[in-house]
């Protein structure tokens, strides 16, 4: 049975973490995943139209599934900043 940690993730049965959407593993429960993922970065000033008007060196980074393409997470950031890493443990 998986065990659902986020909007798109689980933990399957074999300990891993997944995607919800097709299964794609990303690597063990309770280590951080975002290396597996396929990262997309982008400015954050204008993503979202207009009213994002931050300063340009902000970045919007979106973790996207290797299998499927579904967004996995996104966080902000400068560029060349470590990953935001959440670690659940089930
Ligand atoms: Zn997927």
């Amino acid at each position: 049975m998986n065990t659902r940690i986020s909007a798109s993730l689980v933990v399957n049965e074999s300990g891993e973490i997944a995607c919800m959407a097709c299964g794609h593993a990303l690597g063990p429960s309770g280590e951080p995943w975002k290396e597996a993922a396929r990262l997309g970065e982008t400015p954050l000033k204008g993503a979202g139209g207009e009213p994002y008007s931050n300063a340009a060196n902000v970045l919007l980074r979106c973790f996207y599934c290797p299998g499927c393409a579904a967004l996995l997470d996104s966080e902000t950031a400068l560029a060349g900043d470590p990953f935001l890493n959440d670690v659940v443990h089930v």
